[in-house]
């Protein structure tokens, strides 16, 4: 599932959250519980035909996810 990456106008906190493309544009709640966020610049690199069902933690210096995003 792609990650797409967010950004907290309340607390400046950025943090990613996967789900489906389908819901790309909705809006995320920051792990603080604000839901003054911004979409940043996907960061996905799912190149399109490679997606496996590679389901990898692979956390990428993240680790403002808080479990908000199930990863
Ligand atoms: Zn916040």
């Amino acid at each position: 599932m792609p990650r797409y990456e967010f950004r907290c106008r309340a607390c400046g906190d950025t943090f990613e959250v996967s789900r489906p493309m389908a819901e790309a544009s909705a809006p995320a709640d920051c792990p603080q519980g604000h839901n003054d966020t911004v979409k940043l610049l996907s960061t996905v690199a799912v190149a399109r035909g490679a997606a496996g069902g590679s389901s990898a933690p692979a956390p990428s210096g993240g680790g403002a996810c808080g479990g908000a995003c199930g990863c």
